[in-house]
């Protein structure tokens, strides 16, 4: 099977060719993937001869909507998509002022083993095509019908463990022949995989870059984030640094808040150390409480804030989006595989 789904128009151009195709069927090709199609026969202007080759030789299958949820507060919608192999993922459309904006999954379930984090239960199954990132996109479009204008990789997974194929999805949505999102609309998060940090500065795009940072030392953060273990705070915020230097865009650092673990004045005054005088932005998330976790949300999340502010820190709360509707990390999968599981167990 090809994955044609994962080509550019470019590498689709030269599959037309060796089918002895002419050149531009590529670009018609590519441009109806980008429309959401689910059958071969709605590729119209297609000769008949090469719609049953793309049946034939190429992996069709669009996600299906497993479940749907839609929050009675604020609009923000959570699909879990049922993918070829079975496994489902998770994307979240979240309506703002702004436009609409999309969260989508890299992977199916995470090796990264955070503490805090519904999406690593499970550990990681394997890695979504770059076809598979783009169709999250896509069929969140249509099937909302509300079109999409910004995109965050903030969903399932780990972003820098999947780096090829997250780096062949942003050539695809960026694409002016395809869903044409500019990167300076798209946020990739990571929990700080300093190899991959490097990697991405030296691609010089212009996408934003969040980093779960969640602790200012290596004792907090080595605790609830096993990734810290092998490359500590220190490291990271030099890989944090080369980023700046060489992309010049601003580093957001996410920080969710859990009680007693992370939300003292000591950890605000640890945080500030690191990053005053630097360009940076603090998201501070007040922790989702994930079922299977004994951590608690911090009540001292205001008095946090302002400690940052007080030391010239740009810190923001965010906005809890769709907390009717577990739209956070991995809960809606995890609901859907324990129910499956206990299905199983009779
Ligand atoms: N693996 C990537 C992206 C996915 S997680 C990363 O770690 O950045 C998206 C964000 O949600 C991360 O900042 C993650 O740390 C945070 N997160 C995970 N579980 C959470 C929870 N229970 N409450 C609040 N934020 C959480």
């Amino acid at each position: 099977m090809t994955d044609l789904k994962s080509m550019t128009p470019e590498e689709l151009t030269q599959w037309c060719k060796e089918q002895g195709q002419p050149a531009f069927r590529g670009k018609q090709i590519f441009q109806w993937f980008s429309r959401g199609v689910e059958s071969v026969e709605e590729m119209t202007n297609l000769p008949k001869a090469l719609r049953e080759k793309i049946a034939r030789e190429c992996a069709f299958t669009p996600p299906v909507v497993e479940r749907k949820q839609v929050s009675n507060q604020d609009g923000t919608i959570k699909y879990l998509w049922r993918l070829a192999d079975g496994n489902c993922i998770e994307t979240v459309l979240m309506r703002y002022h702004h436009g609409n904006s999309v969260c989508i999954s890299s992977q199916v379930g995470c090796a990264m083993g955070c503490a805090f984090c519904a999406s690593t239960l499970g550990g990681r199954v394997r890695n979504l095509t770059a076809a598979e990132l783009l169709d999250q996109v896509i069929f969140t479009q249509k099937d909302s019908g509300y079109p999409i204008s910004n995109i965050v990789l903030m969903g399932i997974g780990e972003p820098l463990d999947n780096y090829d194929n997250v780096k062949k999805f942003l050539t695809l949505v960026n694409h002016p022949d395809g869903v044409n999102i500019g990167m300076r609309h798209i946020s990739l998060s990571t929990c700080g995989l300093v190899k991959g940090i490097d990697r991405l500065a030296e691609e010089g795009l212009q996408l934003t870059l969040s980093v779960s940072l969640h602790a200012p030392d290596d004792e907090t953060r080595s605790s609830i984030m096993p990734v810290n273990r092998a490359t500590g705070v220190d490291e990271l915020f030099a890989a944090c640094h080369r980023y700046f230097q060489k992309t010049g865009r601003r580093i957001s650092y996410e920080y969710a808040l859990i009680d007693g673990v992370n939300d003292t004045p000591r950890h605000a005054a640890l945080l500030g150390d690191r990053l005053e005088g630097t360009v940076a932005h603090v998201n501070l998330i007040p922790l989702n409480h994930v079922e299977e976790s004994p951590l608690k949300p911090s009540t001292h999340v205001a008095a946090f804030q302002k400690q940052l502010e007080k030391r010239g820190i740009t810190a923001t709360v965010r906005r809890r989006l769709g907390s009717d509707i577990d739209a956070s990390c991995g809960q809606l999968r995890r609901k859907a595989m324990k129910a499956a599981g206990q299905k199983d167990r009779g």
